[in-house]
């Protein structure tokens, strides 16, 4: 199933989502549908709170179905280790059209859990490090505009309100 995915100014964006504790079949069903949500959308990574739901699921294919290797499940993710510095165009599909340049870390350590429960670890450069931190950033209630400058912040902040005012937001 697709999901529509939710756009900046609705609450579910901006607060912590639950942790996960029971990997049923509902969850491994919730993880297909982001997936499927995801692609939908033409994007790389997807969180929960996203498609309205507020719990600690992302999920995240870099190489946008080229390698089905690349597909990253993260349940209850933390980031454990960060190193570097690269700065690089952002977006993310709650903020459609507009993109800016975000420093994150250049190499990412994630810890989560899988579908099924299983702890593991993932390493990334570059955009996996990018997307990892984006994602796990989502769980916690936090946008990427939360690290550009405070007047772009406010220019964006501006110009959805006046989408949502128009009716295209
Ligand atoms: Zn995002």
């Amino acid at each position: 199933m697709i999901y529509p995915i939710v756009k900046f100014g609705d609450p579910v964006l901006e607060k912590p989502a639950a942790p996960i504790t029971v990997f049923d079949d509902e969850l491994r069903k919730l993880v297909d549908d982001m997936f499927e949500s995801m692609y939908a959308a033409h994007g790389v990574g997807l969180a929960a709170p996203q498609i309205g739901i507020s719990k600690r699921v992302a999920v995240i294919d870099v190489t946008f179905k080229e390698d089905p290797e690349a597909k990253i499940v993260l349940v209850n993710p933390e980031i454990i280790h960060t190193e570097g510095r690269l700065t690089s165009n952002e977006g993310c599909l709650s903020l459609p059209e507009f993109r800016e340049k975000v420093t994150r870390p250049s190499k990412v350590t994630a810890r989560a859990q899988n579908a099924e429960g299983k702890t593991f670890e993932v390493t990334g450069d570059d955009l996996l490090a990018r997307a990892l931190v984006h994602e796990t950033d989502h769980l916690n209630g936090n946008l990427y505009i939360n690290y550009i400058s405070a007047l772009k912040r406010d220019l964006i902040k501006r110009k959805v309100r006046k989408l949502m005012k128009e009716g295209e937001w």
